[in-house]
């Protein structure tokens, strides 16, 4: 496509995560050339401009008045301005705002260009050491403890690649949730990308959760998990009928009663279902 900025449209540029240098040609580009730019903080955004040499008009975008604001730079756009929307750092709209104005553009048909660059998760993937075929990316998990368990529970068996954002005074209590609930297992944890200190520690979660028993979390984290191992995600049962399945829990010495129970809570079915076939 043309590198010529375009009139009625949305770009959403990349930036970046640590170091300027990697703010890519085009991206300089539009947010020097757009009508307007959308920015997380403007404070934030003003500096970076000023490191390109730029000004530029900014409106304020973010969690709290994306409602108001986003309906501001969608009539904006459609009069025929042309706007780029930036976030603090990294691709807007991944972990920050910027996917409800994606989604007004489309559902407006306003065309929405990407300026890619800079996404924590994807370099901290690309340099983990652990499968990329096939990942999940999980977001920050809440720092309220049922929310987090529920969480971990629902990707406890996939055997993709897990990755989480994680902030460093939160890092402590979300290694030991992950550690109770995945298991131990493999973990990278990249710390800082692209700034003076960045890390990558290969280890698993047991030895995350000693090492910052010792050591204070300093700066920016992307976990990237190993997933759940075949075995772990296999269903033992998955070749047995309801009475193998009970006789299966009697082998392992449980009572007929409990192991119906067992046998039941599996298959997610009533207790009665599995009493009247093994009857
Ligand atoms: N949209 C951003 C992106 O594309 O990477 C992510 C924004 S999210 C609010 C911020 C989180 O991204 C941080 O808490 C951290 O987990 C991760 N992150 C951002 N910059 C990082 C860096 N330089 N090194 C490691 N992690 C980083």
């Amino acid at each position: 496509m043309s590198n010529e900025i375009m009139k009625g449209v949305l770009y959403v540029v990349a930036t970046p995560i640590g170091n300027l240098s990697d703010l890519s040609e085009r991206a300089k580009k539009v947010l020097s050339e757009v009508d307007f730019i959308a920015a997380e903080d403007t404070r934030v955004t003003g500096k970076l401009l000023m490191c390109i040499g730029t000004k530029k008009p900014l409106i304020s975008y973010h969690e709290h008045n994306k409602r108001e604001k986003g309906e501001e730079i969608i009539k904006r756009i459609k009069d025929g301005e042309s706007c780029a929307i930036v976030s603090d750092a990294g691709t807007p709209a991944i972990s920050d705002p910027g996917e409800d104005l994606v989604r007004l553009c489309a559902e407006d048909n306003i065309p929405v260009y990407a300026i890619p660059g800079p996404c924590a998760v994807i370099s901290a993937l690309s340099i983990s050491g652990l499968p990329t075929g096939r990942f999940s990316f999980e977001g920050f998990l809440s720092t309220n403890k049922g929310e987090r368990k529920r969480h971990l529970e629902e990707v406890k068996a996939s055997p993709y690649t897990l990755i989480f954002y994680e902030a460093p005074h939160k890092l402590r209590d979300a290694l030991s949730a992950m550690l109770d609930v995945l298991g131990d297992r493999r973990i990278s944890l990249v710390r800082e990308l692209t700034k003076i200190n960045e890390e990558v520690f290969r280890t698993t979660l047991s030895g995350a959760v000693s090492h910052y028993a010792e050591n204070n979390p300093k700066g920016e984290f992307v976990l990237v998990l190993e997933g759940a191992k075949k075995e772990e995600t296999e269903v033992f049962w998955e070749s047995m009928d309801e009475r193998e399945h009970v006789e299966y829990y009697m082998a392992q010495g449980m009572e007929k009663m409990d192991a119906i129970k067992a046998t039941a809570k599996d298959r997610g079915v009533a207790k009665s279902v599995i009493y009247k076939k093994v009857l």
